[in-house]
């Protein structure tokens, strides 16, 4: 086995365990720091078709709820991107950031695998193609958001993608970082046992993301930290060793105090989450 960015051969196994299936372990590449599964030999074919992503088949408004922040996230943070630009959101789940993004864009679609979603995306009046090989016109932005750490092949999925960009479009990308503070500066044993999923093939940094980049043959505009959980989460997680502080403990946060802890985990590249754009 070599790594898939740089071709190294020393790995070491990281600390933790992934949650849904035992067989599986977490190797970091000593050379570039991917982090990546033992095996993705789990993963076929049909398998976002049949939603296996999601074991227990969430109700689709209430995902909707849960993915609400994202997409408002999301929409605010590439709202004057999009202005009088044709969109489109690869992986576009729920379509709850489609929704948004149709205020903005001149024209905003979606690419989704996962089938049982179509009745949906017609009750909101959503275009959503099933694959790349529906799409018969090109995009100035295209997003991913929680997208590339599924794909076995993300440098050739992304150069695929990339013949859909108009001249100076852009490839949006968010992916969660394998440099979360909760593993690699607060070393919490349960996150560790807890954020690991065998769904999640590959996770990057802003190092081995401008890696990626470059295994695909494109150029990086930028690359950004952001934070999705606030610093009760985290504080939750120290003291109790479980999910969930952002609920139970919300009044510890103010948008004052997450702005601040962000931009603090951002300059040490320890948020939990990265945010690139892409282009050819
Ligand atoms: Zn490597």
């Amino acid at each position: 086995m070599r790594c898939y960015i740089c071709g190294g051969k020393k790995f070491g196994k990281r600390p933790g365990k992934v949650r849904d299936n035992s067989k599986l372990s977490v190797h970091e590449c000593h050379s570039c720091g991917l982090v990546f599964l033992s095996s993705f030999s789990h993963i076929t074919e049909k398998f976002y078709q049949n939603s296996k992503m999601h074991d227990t088949m969430p109700e689709v408004e209430a995902w909707c709820k849960t993915t609400r922040w994202d997409d408002e996230r999301r929409f605010k943070f590439l709202a004057s991107a999009m202005e009088n630009r044709d969109l489109l959101d690869f992986g576009c789940g729920n379509g709850g950031f489609l929704v948004a993004a149709k205020a903005a864009a001149a024209r905003a679609v979606g690419l989704e695998l996962e089938t049982r979603l179509t009745p949906h995306y017609e009750s909101r009046g959503l275009k959503v193609f099933k694959a790349l090989s529906e799409v018969d016109c090109k995009f100035d932005l295209i997003t991913a958001f929680h997208v590339v750490e599924h794909l076995p092949d993300p440098a050739k999925e992304l150069r695929r993608l990339a013949c859909f960009l108009k001249k100076g479009g852009h490839l949006i990308l968010e992916v969660p970082s394998s440099d979360d503070a909760m593993l690699k500066l607060y070393e919490s044993e349960p996150f560790s046992h807890f954020t690991y999923w065998s769904c999640h093939l590959f996770l990057f940094n802003r190092d081995t993301l401008r890696l990626l980049a470059d295994k695909a043959g494109l150029k990086v505009d930028y690359i950004k930290g952001i934070q999705r959980y606030p610093v009760s989460n985290h504080l939750h997680w120290l003291s109790k060793g479980l999910p969930g502080g952002h609920q139970k403990w919300s009044f510890l946060d103010s948008p004052e105090l997450h702005a601040a802890y962000e931009k603090q985990l951002a300059s040490l590249g320890l948020t939990d989450t990265v945010i690139a754009s892409f282009s050819l």
